[in-house]
């Protein structure tokens, strides 16, 4: 299998929302739904790639906010998101409480569960609960990429400022999940540029 990705990001919070497609069968996911889905569904049509389901890495409002028009673009796929924040995508219940409710709520969601893999048409990618700046936070690994939301960024990490952010639990999943992968995994974050997981290890100066 080869692994293509795609990076788009919106203008406002420069929030990634990524195509991940199988090169030989296209069939593809979106993670992460940012303020812009126009540029990542311009992408899956350009590439003809069969959107199989919408990952969320977690569901902060600009993770989440293209979903009602992802969905409309590219059929009712299904959406994955990890049982702690499940209620914010099916229910609309706010994920902060410093925030106001969402106007979300998805028919067809799916969970996401650390250790067990999911499967969207020929893609497999491994789950990793990587929570902290938010209590259902996922990395996502195939291949030899990981997407790692707003846990760890190239040079920085996620926010645990929130009432239910734990800055404790966030190192801890980073160093045990994402720094126990191989040096030379390609790290795609919630915002900002790519980076690897060797980099990190030694640059990173909240890890290091
Ligand atoms: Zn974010």
């Amino acid at each position: 299998m080869t692994v293509h990705v795609e990076v788009t990001a919106d203008r406002r919070f420069g929030t990634n929302s990524y195509l991940v497609e199988d090169e030989e069968t296209h069939d593809a996911v979106v993670i992460d739904s940012n303020l812009e889905p126009d540029l990542v569904i311009e992408v899956a049509r350009e590439r003809g790639a069969n959107v199989k389901a919408i990952l969320l890495t977690h569901t902060d409002l600009d993770h989440i906010a293209g979903l009602h028009e992802l969905r409309e673009a590219l059929g009712p796929v299904p959406v994955a998101v990890h049982g702690a924040e499940r209620d914010v995508v099916s229910a609309g219940k706010p994920l902060r409480r410093e925030f106001g409710p969402i106007a979300t709520k998805v028919d067809n969601v799916v969970a996401l569960v650390e250790g067990e893999p999911f499967h969207a048409g020929s893609l497999a990618f491994e789950v990793l609960h990587t929570p902290g700046h938010s209590p259902g936070g996922v990395s996502l690994r195939i291949d030899g990429y990981v997407f790692t939301g707003d846990a760890l960024f190239a040079g920085s990490i996620g926010r645990s400022d929130f009432a239910n952010s734990d800055s404790r639990k966030l190192i801890e999943g980073i160093r045990k999940k994402l720094l126990a992968l191989p040096d030379d995994t390609i790290v795609y974050s919630g915002h900002g540029p790519a980076t690897t997981i060797g980099r990190e290890r030694k640059t990173n100066p909240f890890l290091t």
